[in-house]
């Protein structure tokens, strides 16, 4: 129910403005989110290569509905990746669609995807194509797809939530198509989702497994212990090194399993976002554990008091 809430207020283009302007709300955001700018960014991925994860860098923005806002969110991609090079960041960069256009015109989404990837090529770097809402899915995984044959520097998501996934995971395979496996984070209807968490559960344990098993560098990505431990032995039954996939976790979500994986000899991934289109992504954090909501107002509240 408060899941449902979450994310239907995450496409409430009103209320996100009124939310931006808010400090409480603001402070709340800055839990996930690593600043407004690029060199916020820098800074945070500086220090958790330093620790021994390694990063992949989300400009935040979706659905955008002019060609200009495309066109600068593309610029903004290409200026992260010439940062990264510049200062030597152990990182690459997440994009999604919707930022570049998709909803305007596929053309246009298309040409600034392979700018991107292009450069990327360029400085030996990668780039992930995040997945969004399930209206998405056939046009990012047909698009990937076909730029990969191209440009092996770019990968997709996989949805585990959705039905269709078992059948893209083993299309993308076949490809050798690197993906990272999540739940989902989209208000997804039963015709094409399935609705109950258990299922989503087994369905991600079963296509880790594919993947683990014929994929290209797989990226795990969830704070699930279960799923997490699932995926370890798994490996190790099937004597896969651990230098063939990574977990993924989000910034700010898990420390101490991001930590313990490290000490265990895991390869990590920390998913950094930036920049201040923050309210979607923050309501879909809310939607997934709404508990979040009043742990980090209570933290907050208590910081301003000690202040
Ligand atoms: C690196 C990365 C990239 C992602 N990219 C995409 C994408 O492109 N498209 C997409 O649809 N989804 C994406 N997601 C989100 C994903 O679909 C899930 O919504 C999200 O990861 C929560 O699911 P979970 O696997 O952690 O399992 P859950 O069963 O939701 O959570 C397991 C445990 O993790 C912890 N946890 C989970 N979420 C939170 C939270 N928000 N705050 C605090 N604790 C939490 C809790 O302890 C919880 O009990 C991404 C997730 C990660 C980690």
């Amino acid at each position: 129910m408060l899941r449902a809430s979450f994310l239907y207020l995450s496409h409430r283009r009103g209320l996100q403005r009124f939310v931006t302007r808010q400090k409480l709300t603001a402070s709340l955001a800055y839990r996930f989110v690593a600043g407004d700018h690029l060199d916020d960014a820098v800074r945070v991925v500086t220090d958790i290569n330093r620790r021994g994860w390694s990063a992949s860098l989300d400009h935040l923005g979706e659905n955008v509905t002019e060609e200009r806002a495309a066109r600068v969110a593309t610029d903004d991609y290409l200026a992260a990746f010439e940062r990264i090079a510049a200062e030597r960041l152990n990182a690459n960069v997440s994009v999604k669609l919707t930022q570049l256009g998709l909803d305007i015109s596929p053309d246009l989404c298309q040409e600034l995807l392979t700018r991107i990837v292009h450069r990327a090529q360029q400085l030996d770097n990668f780039v992930r194509i995040d997945m969004e809402g399930s209206a998405y899915t056939q046009r990012t995984v047909d698009l990937v797809l076909a730029l990969h044959e191209r440009y092996p520097n770019c990968g997709l998501v996989l949805q585990s939530y959705l039905y269709r996934t078992v059948d893209d995971v083993a299309r993308v395979n076949a490809a050798k198509v690197r993906v990272r496996l999540v739940k989902g984070a989209y208000d997804e209807p039963p015709d094409v989702a399935f609705p109950k968490k258990a299922e989503v559960d087994a369905r991600f344990e079963a296509e880790m497994q594919q993947l683990l098993s014929d994929g290209a560098y797989p990226a795990i990505a969830t704070h699930d212990d279960r799923l997490i431990e699932a995926t370890k032995q798994f490996a190790q039954g099937h004597a896969i090194p651990s230098d063939r996939f990574e977990f993924q976790m989000l910034y700010g979500i898990r420390r101490d399993l991001q930590e313990r994986l490290l000490r265990e000899g895991y390869r990590v991934r920390i998913y950094v976002p930036y920049g201040t289109e923050w309210y979607p992504y923050l309501m879909r954090r809310l939607a997934e554990r709404p508990a979040n909501l009043w742990f980090i107002v209570r933290s907050v509240l208590r910081e301003r008091r000690a202040a």
